[in-house]
């Protein structure tokens, strides 16, 4: 199985097609077949865009066939990827997991996605997520769930549960997720992906179906961290078009990769490894920091004092921005339109017909949250309460260069498991909200298998600071195996 086209990373795949030794169209199809191998029984795929994708591979194996060893060529020419389906696709269907939605194909492309073909990407198809990327299972997608590779009983996390699934399975090299309290992070771990979340305003977000606009960010899947390099290298950058967007330089990412983390200070922060944690999953991520230690590192505890406020803190902003973003939804603009004679009760119905049971619960919070005399009492204080988070992360981080912590609290749990218990679903984000709210770049790697199910490691930065983020785990993953342990699909 090892040899197979569609276990490559994206640079081997890069690497085979500048030998001459695979041509882009074959990378394609092989993800074609085992997408119709695997898919029926995962269900990652919303929609696969089988002629587009081969026409555009076909076009790259003439460009490489005409160029000397690939010279010149974009660094993702002809490598397939895989996008959420919450990104506009200029005459893809762009659903964002909704009904609400209908048939709506995008006029326009996102700026990711504009970029991934400058970069020579192929778009393999959209992938499954949480309605508007509300929620850490995929199980509020209205198309259906996604299954976990590692156990078809059981969720591959999400929102970008589609993607991290589409990754883990041999289904794509790549993907594209969005990760809004933990959508990029929580799949990764839960499909032993890596998945990186970058700081809020390295990656542009126009084109990116808003959910909660002050916590949204668009990041990459892969199956190693150099291809997570790769793929940040091709999507980050300030963007006109989108006011968040930092106008701060990006380094040469995958470039940069080198595996030395001698010297680099690790802090554990105290409050993630307490009650709720999993046993196997404390394991496997203290064993990491030991190995990271035997690696060059300094390991030391640090506090985040505030943790525990975060997701009550979440609950009030996501739900607030959300309530604003998702007002547009009126069968006026876009999709289905429940046809009456008023127009309020026009927009009642079709909201009512289109939205799930999450969505509308993340509404009603968010609009009661705003609402008139309650609006000082929930949203400012939580944007108060959001202060003092990002201030303990900078404070930890002034002592050391990165955080290590859990990604999830769990290894991936059963289908069924907590859908009628939003509470219990919001837990799966606890060690992720955190850092969206204080704005860091995280990623999650996996550190082993706990029963026999991925165990995510999560790595936070500075702000900004991407690159020491991808060097500690690189170093990891140049030093353990865990990276190459596959499903059993
Ligand atoms: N699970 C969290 C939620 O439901 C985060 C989702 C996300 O990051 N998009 O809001």
């Amino acid at each position: 199985m090892s040899d197979e086209i569609f276990t490559l990373t994206a640079h081997a795949l890069r690497d085979r097609f500048r030998g001459g030794a695979l041509r882009p169209s074959e990378a394609v199809e092989a993800c074609l077949r085992r997408i119709d191998q695997v898919d029926g029984r995962l269900h990652a795929f919303l929609h696969v865009d089988r002629e587009g994708a081969l026409a555009e591979a076909r076009r790259w194996d003439a460009v490489y066939a005409a160029s000397s060893g690939g010279d010149g060529l974009p660094p993702l020419a002809g490598v397939p990827v895989a996008i959420k389906d919450n990104m506009c696709t200029c005459g893809l269907p762009t659903t964002a997991g909704s009904r609400i939605l209908g048939q709506w194909r995008p006029p326009y492309d996102a700026t990711v996605i504009e970029r991934l073909r400058a970069a020579g990407a192929v778009i393999l198809g959209k992938t499954n997520l949480d309605e508007f990327a509300m929620g850490s299972s995929t199980e509020n997608s209205a198309f259906g769930p996604t299954h976990n590779p590692w156990d078809l009983d059981r969720v591959p996390g999400g929102s970008s549960g589609g993607s991290a699934a589409a990754v883990a399975a041999g289904e794509a090299p790549l993907a594209l997720g969005s990760d809004t309290g933990g959508s990029i992070r929580q799949p990764a771990a839960l499909c032993g992906v890596v998945g990186l979340k970058p700081t809020y305003g390295r990656v542009s977000r126009y084109g990116l179906i808003a959910f909660a606009s002050s916590l949204d960010q668009i990041g990459p899947f892969s199956r190693d961290v150099a291809d997570c390099a790769l793929l940040l290298d091709a999507i980050a950058g300030h963007d006109p078009r989108d006011s968040t967007s930092a106008s701060i330089p990006c380094p040469d990412f995958a470039g940069g990769l080198t595996p030395d983390v001698r010297g680099m200070r690790l802090g554990l922060p105290r409050e993630t490894f307490g009650e709720g944690l999993e046993r196997g999953v404390r394991d496997a991520v203290l064993a990491a920091a030991r190995h990271m230690e035997s690696l060059g590192a300094r390991v030391e505890e640090v506090s985040l004092p505030h943790l525990e406020h975060a997701l009550p803190t979440y609950y009030l902003i996501a739900p607030a921005e959300c309530s604003s973003n998702l007002a547009r939804y009126d069968g006026v603009q876009y999709g289905p339109r429940m046809e009456t004679d008023d127009l309020i009760t026009m927009y009642a119905r079709t909201r009512a017909q289109g939205f799930g049971a999450e969505v509308k619960r993340r509404i009603m919070l968010g609009t009661y949250a705003l609402s008139a005399g309650y609006y000082d009492a929930f949203y400012l204080k939580a944007q108060r309460v959001r202060t003092l988070v990002r201030r303990d992360f900078e404070h930890a981080l002034e002592k050391v260069d990165l955080l290590l912590m859990p990604v999830s609290p769990s290894v991936a749990f059963r289908i069924g498991e907590k859908v009628d218990d939003p509470l219990q679903m919001y837990l799966s984000d606890i060690y992720t909200i955190p850092v969206n709210l204080a704005g860091n770049p995280g990623i999650s790697i996996s550190c082993g298998l706990a029963a026999s199910l991925p165990v995510g490691l999560q790595l936070v930065g500075r702000p900004f600071d991407e690159a020491t983020v991808l060097r500690a785990a690189y170093a990891y993953e140049q030093t353990t195996e865990h990276h190459r342990a596959r499903p059993p699909l």
